[in-house]
């Protein structure tokens, strides 16, 4: 019996082939969840939705808009019927030092990864607070805990310190409605976002300083997901749960 049967998620930036959210997708699917893929490109949305099965949906929608947020949460409610999961995870980097970083600079990754959370969260809530049921998971990073230090520069990290403020105002705003709201800080993990853009120095540098001596798999992540997503987290809300190997015990 799967922890998602009888559910329905959103996961958002989730047609990277080898990112995050298509690994959560595919790991929500195995446990029962209907799931609905939101991308940039509405042809990869739906191949990544057609890989994972057949009861899924893959949409177009640019999460730094409100309007395409709004508009996907409809089509899905029209598909679905339902909401009970929203997983914030689309995101972007750039590896800038804090006196190469324009206001273009700024608004992309801080309009990506921050508003673009706030923007799905806002377009979920009416539906879940009036359902008084609803999980919002909203990726974060190690960045936002020690000031980057992994690929994203100074700008990567205030956005992802901001999800995780969002993250705990939401869960305490929302708890009363019966709507839970965590935050995943995931470590090196292997995807796309880094894909080619480390050199082997690097590479050796960010080992040396993970205790369990390997990158994360994208499953490493999607494993937390499904867990905040699920009844097994069912007392569990405003929390930032810590998926890098080891890497910031302290
Ligand atoms: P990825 O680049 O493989 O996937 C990110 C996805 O987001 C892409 O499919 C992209 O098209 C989509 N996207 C970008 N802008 C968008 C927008 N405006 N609207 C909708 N979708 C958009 O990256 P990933 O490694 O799978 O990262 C997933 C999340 O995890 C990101 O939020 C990232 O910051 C975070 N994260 C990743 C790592 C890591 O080591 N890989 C570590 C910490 C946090």
């Amino acid at each position: 019996m799967g922890l998602l049967e009888g559910k329905t998620a959103i996961i958002t930036g989730a047609a990277s082939p080898r990112g995050l959210g298509k690994a959560t997708a595919t790991l929500f699917a195995e446990h029962g969840a209907r799931v609905a893929i939101l991308d940039l490109d509405a042809a990869q949305a739906e191949d990544a939705a057609g890989d994972i099965g057949e009861d899924h949906i893959g949409l177009a929608c640019d999460v730094t808009r409100k309007a395409d947020c709004d508009a996907a949460v409809a089509a899905v409610l029209d598909a679905f019927a339902q909401i009970d999961i929203l997983v914030n995870n689309a995101g972007i980097t750039q590896p800038l030092r804090i006196m190469d970083i324009s206001h273009e600079n700024y608004d992309a990754v801080l309009d990506v990864n921050l508003l673009g959370t706030l923007n799905m969260s806002q377009a979920v809530i009416p539906h879940m607070r009036n359902r008084r049921t609803g999980s919002i998971v909203n990726m974060s990073s190690v960045s936002a805990q020690r000031g980057g230090g992994i690929f994203g520069g100074p700008h990567y990290s205030a956005a992802k310190a901001g999800v995780l403020g969002l993250t705990k105002a939401m869960a305490r705003e929302l708890a009363p409605d019966g709507i839970r709201s965590n935050a995943i800080c995931p470590g090196f993990i292997a995807t796309d976002i880094t894909a080619g853009k480390l050199t082997p120095e690097m590479r050796v540098q960010i080992l040396a300083g993970i205790p369990m001596g390997r990158a994360g798999e994208a499953s490493d992540v999607a494993g937390c997901a499904l867990f905040l997503a699920s009844a097994l987290s069912a007392y569990v809300t405003g929390s930032e749960v810590d998926v890098n190997g080891g890497s910031l015990i302290h």
